[in-house]
């Protein structure tokens, strides 16, 4: 069987780290049925960096069986919620021990600075885990007063087996924001990563191994989406899908659920989340936040702001003082101590952002900063800022998920909201204003499942997040998510025996 080993010898971080690359099914490595490979590239060369194995349909029936076998007899309701506590604080715990080594991982695999990873991703993933830990033992029904002589009860019940599916960006982040409300509410789990970035979500694994969850309880297969992913979201046995992604798969997604057992569905989709600046903003607080908002993780984040609205009255102001924060963005290795942003995942994905720059370059828009390769080797683009944009072209139009802003002035807030909800996406929006009024007016106004007045890309295990319109269907997040991982039993009782 295939495994991840590597002796890191880096300025941020120096150590070893090894685990198994098979399939986790009932709490155990293998090599996939098939026993065929995918090899997983470092996007810092483009060199094959690791085999993990390709699981087939067969080992998503063999993972199916083993999570429905651990509902029926270790998990779901025979595991209270304080065991289900227990266990999830001591991932949480086994994460903090394990950080560097998974935020070493995450750098590696993904491209992402080993700083953001380990002070960002998985700190997050490690909170998320402890927040949803907290639930875990609070998931409880009401008791609704009828008539004399009767009463009902609701039971939050776990749903079963659940399929989830996840993007390549936040990669362990993303698996904890799945993973940790589906466990504390007592589901049990077949997660797919992405095929691009699967490793942490392997090494993760080997951590509920350690921390004592039962076999089955969660299972991992990795693999292809037209394979792997389409065996989850069609299978007979998976009751619900929580996916995240592009809104592309999220509608086949929906397609698969639909034709086969109408599993309930859950989806966090793309976005082309609009960016405000108001005349009256803090001009330098709002390039900070902006630039953040548009380049943090090369611009490979769903709710990125990638729309950039700015007011007639400080256009010239903001836009030179943020071509100059641009260009103070260290790109370079994820490993050294001072890059901001290292390269995009992957070939693909760097040839689709060129795609969508040549596409700005070819309607006529000016590239105000970048809008070309950075270096010679990997996949670095350099932070790109367009001005002079029209509404239908392609960059305004359409999520690159790279690091690339358009710049578009405006004169009023009403010319604003309407330009800003111009789009089949409502992730994300970020206001600027130093006027709490207006900035709660035009929260309200902003047809997005976030608002961030004065700031950006901010996300808090706390707080629900997911989209409006295509950008998705339900929360991941808060208390809210919790819902999505349980079934509702309504408990009528005859209390006084009523005869009819
Ligand atoms: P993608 O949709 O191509 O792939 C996502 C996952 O779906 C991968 O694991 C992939 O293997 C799987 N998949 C692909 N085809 C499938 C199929 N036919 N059936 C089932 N699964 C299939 O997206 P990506 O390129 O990995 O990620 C980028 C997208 O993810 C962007 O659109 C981004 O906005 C979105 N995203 C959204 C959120 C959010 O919370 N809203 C967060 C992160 C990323």
């Amino acid at each position: 069987m295939t495994s991840f080993t590597r002796e890191f010898d880096t300025p941020v971080f120096k150590g070893k780290v090894d685990f198994p690359t098979g399939v986790y099914i009932n709490g155990k490595f293998a090599a996939g049925s098939d026993n065929t490979t995918i090899n997983i590239i470092n996007p810092t060369n483009g060199e094959i960096m690791a085999k993990v194995a390709e699981a087939t349909p067969k080992d998503v029936d063999r993972a199916v069986d083993a999570a429905q076998k651990a509902f029926d007899t270790t998990w779901g309701l025979h595991a209270p919620g304080t065991l289900r506590a227990k266990l999830l604080n001591k991932l949480a715990s086994l994460m903090e021990e394990h950080q560097d080594r998974l935020s070493a991982v995450e750098a590696v695999n993904n491209g992402k600075t080993f700083n953001w990873a380990k002070y960002g991703d998985v700190a997050m993933a490690i909170e998320t885990v402890k927040y949803y830990a907290g639930w875990a033992d609070k998931i409880q029904g009401k008791t609704i007063e009828t008539s004399k002589g009767k009463l009902a009860y609701t039971r939050h019940e776990p749903i079963g087996v659940v399929g989830q599916i996840v993007a390549w960006n936040f990669p362990i982040l993303l698996m904890c924001w799945k993973i940790a409300p589906a466990l504390a509410c007592g589901n049990t789990i077949i997660f797919k990563p992405s095929e691009f970035t699967p490793l942490s979500a392997l090494y993760l694994a080997s951590l509920t191994q350690a921390a004592g969850f039962p076999p089955g309880v969660l299972n991992v297969v990795t693999g292809t989406g037209p394979t792997i992913g389409e065996a989850i979201s069609s299978h007979m046995g998976i009751e619900k899908i929580s996916f995240t992604g592009s809104t592309k798969v999220g509608r086949r997604i929906m397609e698969c659920a639909s034709k086969s057992n109408l599993k309930n569905v859950t989806l966090e989709l793309g976005g082309k989340s609009p960016n405000v600046i108001f005349n009256d903003a803090d001009v330098e607080l709002a390039v900070g936040w902006t630039s953040h908002g548009i380049f943090w993780s090369a611009g490979q984040a769903c709710a990125a702001g990638s729309r950039i609205y700015v007011q007639s009255g400080i256009y010239d102001k903001f836009l030179k003082l943020f071509r100059e924060k641009t260009q103070s963005l260290k790109l370079g290795d994820p490993f050294s101590t001072d890059a901001y942003q290292g390269p995009v995942v992957s070939k693909e994905h760097y040839d689709r952002v060129m795609g969508y720059i040549a596409s700005g370059k070819a309607d006529g828009a000016t590239v105000y900063q970048g809008g070309e390769r950075h270096g010679d080797a990997g996949y670095w683009i350099q932070p790109t800022i367009f001005t002079d944009v029209k509404p239908d072209m392609k960059i305004v139009k359409e999520e690159i998920f790279g690091p690339v802003g358009v710049v578009i002035r405006f004169e009023d807030e009403d010319d604003v909201v309407r330009q800003a909800n111009d789009t089949v996406y409502g992730l994300a929006a970020a206001i600027f204003t130093q006027d709490i009024s207006r900035a709660m007016d035009v929260s309200e106004r902003l047809k997005a499942g976030t608002v961030w007045i004065n700031s950006a890309l901010e996300v808090n295990a706390a707080i629900p997040f997911g989209g409006y319109k295509q950008s998705g269907i339900g929360r991941d997040l808060g208390e809210y998510a919790l819902s999505h991982y349980t079934n509702v039993k309504a408990v009528h009782v005859n209390i006084g025996n009523t005869r009819i």
